[in-house]
């Protein structure tokens, strides 16, 4: 076993010189985009959103900005293809130079196909795909025990971090479920991204890139087990 601090200096030595390209994926609620943002922290590269790049390019009224904007006025899904350009304009900003994390970008295929040309057009390379995943019950289990409070928005999860009675430890207020995390919606999500994602996760699996990871304990072990995965690679020279 190596210790943490063996771990931490080899990710120093990431932050260096190598630059990473990492892909997260995983069934909502597998908590991709805390692990996301701890390895923002630890590698000192950014986590881009699909959300926050779009808003950013409305807010600074750029050409693909402008278009993104009709569609999400009209309350439509953006096009891959904007997706795509608001990406352009983004990683080719300064603090992307050592790379880059993108959680919940690629969904499916055509979009990992898109994101791969546009790599290839700026030259540069996805090091690792990173699937999280958690077995459908569990999902469930996890995400329809979420409470939430109506006044305050404190959360809450009648298993793991019940509030104390039937109202919010805090102010008082009512605590309810969101219809986002009802059962029925979340399987229905679910059976959507099973449906979208499994070619992808073949996809990244033939061009031997998908590391897989059990996303089940507390967060620091599974932020420690996606850890040791790209350490491997990246600092000791491909295994396999
Ligand atoms: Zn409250």
């Amino acid at each position: 076993m190596e210790s943490l601090e063996d771990e931490d200096r080899k990710i120093d030595y990431l932050k260096g010189g190598v630059e990473m390209i990492l892909v997260l994926m995983g069934p909502p609620g597998c908590g991709k985009g805390t692990q996301a943002k701890k390895l923002e922290a630890k590698l000192g590269i950014p986590q881009l959103s699909t959300g926050d790049m779009l808003r950013i390019a409305v807010k600074n009224g750029t050409e693909v900005g402008r278009k993104a904007k009709k569609y999400m006025e009209e309350g439509q899904l953006v096009p891959d293809e904007i997706i795509i350009d608001v990406m352009r304009e983004r990683l080719v900003q300064k603090d992307c130079n050592k790379g880059f994390i993108l959680d919940g970008f690629p969904r499916t295929v055509p979009q990992g196909e898109a994101l791969n040309k546009l790599l290839d057009e700026v030259g540069k390379k996805i090091t690792d795909v990173i699937n999280i995943d958690v077995a459908d019950q569990e999902v469930i289990e996890r995400i329809s025990g979420r409470r939430q409070c109506v006044k305050c928005g404190a959360t809450y999860h009648i298993v793991f971090s019940p509030s104390k009675g039937d109202h919010c430890d805090k102010c008082d207020g009512d605590v309810v479920q969101r219809g986002d995390d009802k059962e029925e919606t979340v399987k229905e999500r679910l059976s959507v991204y099973r449906k979208q994602t499994a070619p992808l996760i073949f996809f990244y699996r033939e061009l031997g890139l998908l590391k897989e990871i059990e996303g089940i304990g507390d967060i620091e072990e599974i932020f420690s087990r996606i850890c040791s995965l790209i350490k491997k690679d990246e600092c000791c020279g491909k295994a396999s």
